[in-house]
């Protein structure tokens, strides 16, 4: 792989297209990095209070240090426990019931897919049948246009 042999210009310019590549690719990484910590922070919840993003589970808001208290995903003041569990409760129902929505969704077009396979297949063994009866049914006169290869 390594040449000795190289002209030496050309190694300093390969090394030279070499460094910058590695450089521009740190930089892609580093901003790929920063974008992708941004819409990590834009997701996060906001403090009650003052609005700024708090990080899960912390005690306290970083901005404004209000004590903060948490249920899973949710934030609210010192007090307001009952009202996020019950908000909990809430969310959790409806994601099951948005579940269950897709499940049966899914079902139904699963169900159709199989119906229209098995009506395909009805369809092509009556055709198939068809075709066999007049085949059959023909064969006599068909066979007066044909060589005659009987062996009896
Ligand atoms: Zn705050």
């Amino acid at each position: 792989m390594w040449n000795y042999n190289r002209d030496p210009w050309e190694a300093y310019y390969q090394a030279v297209q070499e460094s910058k590549d590695r450089i521009q690719q740190e930089k892609d990484r580093a901003f790929q990095r920063r974008l992708t910590e941004k819409r990590r922070i834009a997701r996060l919840p906001n403090c009650p209070k003052c609005g700024a993003k708090c990080e899960y589970g912390i005690a306290q808001c970083e901005s404004c240090s209000q004590d903060l208290v948490w249920a899973e995903y949710l934030v609210g003041l010192p007090g307001e426990e009952g009202k996020l569990q019950q908000q909990l409760a809430l969310d959790e129902e409806k994601y099951h019931k948005r579940r269950e929505k897709r499940r049966a969704i899914r079902r139904r077009f699963g169900e159709r897919a199989f119906r229209l396979q098995k009506q395909q297949l009805i369809a092509f063994a009556v055709l198939f049948a068809l075709f066999a009866i007049f085949f059959f049914m023909l064969w006599p006169k068909l066979k007066l246009y044909l060589p005659n290869i009987s062996f009896d």
